[in-house]
């Protein structure tokens, strides 16, 4: 396949006058085309994470990305998606889309990937392999150990989706892109980094793999203000991190005061910005917290009695406590 080439792919260098893309030439901050391949953007991630440019591919939201690997890696009809659940809803969407059926291998009851010899007779196939670390809705994360066992064993691609990794103590599995060779890794500004409404996502892998999903993604995927607003937050890193803290110490204190509440069973660990709770009756507590305008994530169709919590503003916790207390007495 050729892939299209746009007027800002051709032209790279230095000119007063453009009159190579029918643009509008009255000057405003937008009347340009973005560089499709958003140059600038990945020399401040690449630093950041350590890899080089060609082993980048920014899209809109990771979203795009999964949509893109579907796309560019599995054969409609024929290649699978195996999947962990509960797991994130998007892998198995983006497999109906593309026409891929889904094989579900369930997560054990610790929410851990079963081991090699359970999971082995699904990875007799090609396709793609989803592993979700941290987890979405789960919380916990899969060690670089497993992953590598998986990868070594599967001739898909194994997709690595770190949206939460930023709120996690665990490495990143970016590290073993250089000796995996069917490893993809996502992450995300949509979380820690606050720009969920400008949609910037990232996927990390060989330069062969990114170079495919250069191919086939739309030539200007990403458009000028998200590219700025995300290079802008990578520039507030510092500002980053201590938001990232305090959702951290959010986590570990309120995971203590829900787990004070008479009618919660469990608080799930987590390496995440999300608590997955378990209540006596989630549905009641689910419609309660709705009635008082807090809006929390119900899991029980997924994880019986589970919501998924987010952790807000120290604030907005305390309101979440106070109405939960509330709602009990
Ligand atoms: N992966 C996971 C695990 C998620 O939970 C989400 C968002 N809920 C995404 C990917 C999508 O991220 P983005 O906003 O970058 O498309």
């Amino acid at each position: 396949m050729k892939a299209y080439s746009s007027a800002r792919d051709e032209f790279k260098g230095q000119a007063d006058i453009w009159l190579d893309a029918n643009e509008n030439p009255n000057e405003s901050n937008l009347n340009r085309y973005p560089d499709p391949l958003q140059l600038s953007l990945k020399k401040k991630i690449a630093e950041k994470k350590k890899l080089p440019a060609e082993q980048i591919f920014v899209g809109n939201g990771s979203d795009e990305a999964i949509d893109l690997l579907f796309r560019a890696f599995c054969e409609p009809g024929q290649s699978k998606a195996i999947l962990f659940p509960p797991t994130y809803g998007m892998y198995e969407v983006s497999a109906a889309i593309n026409n891929i059926e889904v094989a579900e291998i369930p997560l054990t009851n610790k929410f851990e990937i079963p081991q090699l010899d359970v999971i082995k007779p699904f990875l007799n196939c090609t396709g793609l392999l989803f592993i979700c670390s941290p987890n979405n809705p789960t919380g916990n994360c899969t060690s670089s150990e497993a992953i590598k066992e998986i990868a070594k064993n599967f001739d898909g691609l194994v997709i690595v989706d770190e949206a939460y990794v930023d709120f996690s103590n665990a490495e990143s599995a970016t590290a073993l892109i250089e000796t995996t060779p069917n490893l993809v890794v996502l992450q995300t500004f949509s979380k820690a980094y606050g720009l969920a409404g400008a949609r910037v996502g990232m996927a990390f892998a060989n330069a062969e793999i990114i170079s495919v999903l250069n191919k086939i993604k739309p030539p200007y995927n990403m458009n000028t203000l998200s590219i700025s607003a995300a290079s802008e937050a990578l520039e507030n890193q510092s500002v980053i991190n201590s938001q990232i803290q305090t959702i951290q110490s959010e986590r570990e204190r309120m995971k203590a005061e829900l787990f004070e509440l008479n009618n919660v069973v469990q608080v799930y660990p987590s390496e995440a910005n999300f608590l997955l709770t378990e209540f006596t009756d989630s549905e009641k507590v689910f419609s309660a917290l709705l009635n008082e305008g807090i809006v929390v994530r119900n899991r029980n169709s997924a994880i019986k009695n589970c919501l998924r919590i987010s952790l807000g503003t120290p604030t907005e916790n305390n309101q979440l406590i106070t109405t939960l207390n509330k709602l009990q007495s």
